[in-house]
């Protein structure tokens, strides 16, 4: 069987973008970093995020029926870090940072992302030590299409860099 460390040295390899995953109800709000997010059909419009079975994130998603991605633009590596490391519980988390209401799930969408989508919650499947949380999409937007994304690469935050195009 391969290490644990093994794992993490082979998956870190695969580069991918950070976003805060968030969800709300009427008493309690609550943000997490993801990189296990990805877009999952089409037709109809599904995303997942893959969370981790005891995060306080988890409960309250199943509880709430919805949650918000906020995808991070380059500069909000602070961001980043705030919701992955111990931090305030409920709303408290979000006051350091600007945010709004998702339309759909009122979970909090931070400013400063490169992209928000909002979800339904469709399914939760387990996986491990995490669930699969499937969300049906009901609101897009994008509003810095042109800022560069914060990348995980190798258990690091990185940038874009540019790539020769040839032919
Ligand atoms: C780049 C990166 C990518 C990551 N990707 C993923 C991923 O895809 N999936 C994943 O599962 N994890 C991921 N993580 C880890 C995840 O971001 C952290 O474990 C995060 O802290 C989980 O937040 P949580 O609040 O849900 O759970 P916890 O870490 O269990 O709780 C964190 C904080 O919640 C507070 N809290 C909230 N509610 C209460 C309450 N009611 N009572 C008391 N305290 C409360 C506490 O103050 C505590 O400090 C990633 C981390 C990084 C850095």
């Amino acid at each position: 069987m391969p290490s644990e460390r093994q794992f993490r040295d082979t998956l870190g390899r695969f580069a991918s973008g950070v976003t805060v995953v968030t969800a709300a109800d009427a008493d309690e709000a609550q943000g997490m970093t993801a990189t296990a997010f990805t877009s999952l059909s089409l037709d109809p419009m599904l995303v997942l995020v893959c969370v981790r079975r005891y995060a306080w994130f988890h409960d309250l998603v199943l509880r709430a029926g919805g949650f918000a991605v906020t995808v991070l633009a380059a500069r909000q590596r602070e961001v980043s870090t705030w919701f992955a490391s111990p931090r305030p519980a409920g709303y408290a988390q979000f006051t350091p940072w600007r945010w709004q209401r998702a339309p759909g799930s009122g979970a909090p969408l931070l400013d400063g992302g490169l992209a928000h989508v909002d979800c339904q919650l469709a399914d939760a499947m387990p996986g491990g030590d995490h669930t699969v949380l499937v969300g049906r999409v009901t609101h897009l937007a994008v509003p810095a299409p042109d800022a560069d994304p914060l990348v995980w690469f190798r258990g690091a935050y990185a940038g874009l860099e540019p790539v020769a195009v040839t032919g």
